[in-house]
């Protein structure tokens, strides 16, 4: 059988986690074991022509994760692409910012090999951890033919989820990573790929966006609305840089008059603003709470407030035009 090379790239998080007690699965220290050590348990199950490439990026839960972080992994992707030539990748994290990490991967990295990112929620000295067999599940799918040319997937509790649908969606439970009105990609049958639809816009080979050389990411910022919310978040976000802002409206992405005023100088200093909802799902239409036309805010579609702001500081570094920036956000 000819050999399967797959990449597994470590950074920490609750999957190299460790407890003092194997019934503690909430109070626990991340990012403790190698990503080699994770990898032990699952490597008597893995066929014999898989080999890992087993590469120790950093030992960082994801709350702390950066867009510079998230340059050094696209950055560490493409090297290892073009120095071992591996036929899949597999990048374990924690759970908190994986959606981000995930979705910023699968816009901006090159490459038609599949790409998996996989956490855990129980640290890997629980009792029925779900690390080992998330783990054994992203090697499997990074070594499927069947997963080439779908960007950047997310398998978790034997699900496979596109990364720019996927999000986290319970504090602790093991069946925290879901898509919410799309569902997941398809399922990891003990193992064994089971494709049920595909990623639903362009990615990787097909995003105009490229970030190779780049050592910073424009800095975009979210304000989040609720009752009552002043504009201060706004103008702090103006006079500390922002280059771009996304706003977590309420309902349909709505934007208060108090808001509408502070959003009102940003655009008119050229810091565009991206209308997204805090709702967790549905799709924030162009011209609907909101007249972008007039204006010259851009709709989020489907995407999150996070997964907005991922795309946006992807998208600044191409444009900063409101039609442009829409057109982004209609395709990717
Ligand atoms: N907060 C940690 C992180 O994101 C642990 C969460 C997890 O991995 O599930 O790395």
């Amino acid at each position: 059988m000819p050999k399967i090379k797959i990449a597994v790239l470590g950074t920490g998080g609750t999957i190299a986690g460790e407890a003092n007690s194997a019934a503690d699965v909430l109070n626990y220290q991340d990012s403790q074991l190698s990503a080699a050590d994770t990898l032990a348990p699952l490597r008597p199950y893995l066929p014999g022509n898989v080999e890992l490439l087993v590469v120790q990026i950093s030992q960082l839960g994801s709350e702390n994760f950066s867009t510079d972080t998230w340059l050094g992994l696209a950055d560490a992707i493409t090297r290892l692409e073009e120095t071992e030539a591996p036929d899949g990748f597999v990048l374990t994290q924690g759970t908190d910012t994986l959606e981000e990490t995930a979705y910023f991967l699968h816009l901006a990295i090159k490459t038609p090999k599949p790409v998996v990112v996989v956490g855990a929620m129980r640290p890997a000295t629980a009792l029925s951890a779900d690390g080992p067999l998330n783990l054994l599940r992203a090697v499997q799918l990074a070594a499927s033919p069947l997963a080439r040319g779908l960007g950047v997937m997310v398998v978790a509790n034997e699900r496979i989820f596109s990364a720019r649908e996927v999000t986290k969606s319970h504090t602790s439970s093991i069946d925290s990573f879901g898509s919410p009105e799309f569902g997941c990609v398809g399922y990891m049958q003990n193992g064994e790929v089971k494709l049920h639809r595909m990623p639903s816009r362009h990615h990787t080979m097909d995003s105009p966006f490229n970030v190779a050389g780049l050592h910073s990411l424009p800095k975009v910022d979210i304000v989040y609305a609720y009752a009552g919310a002043g504009c201060e978040s706004i103008r702090a976000f103006l006079s500390h840089g922002a280059r771009g802002l996304v706003h977590a409206g309420t309902g349909n992405g709505s934007i208060s008059s108090v808001h509408r005023a502070a959003y009102r100088e940003a655009i008119l200093r050229g810091v565009p603003v991206v209308r997204s909802s805090r709702t967790g799902s549905g799709l924030v239409s162009r011209n609907g709470a909101m007249n972008d036309d007039a204006f010259g805010s851009v709709g989020a579609d489907t995407l999150s407030p996070q997964k907005a702001r991922v795309l946006l500081c992807l998208a600044l570094t191409l444009t900063q035009d409101a039609v442009q920036l829409q057109c982004y956000f209609d395709n990717y």
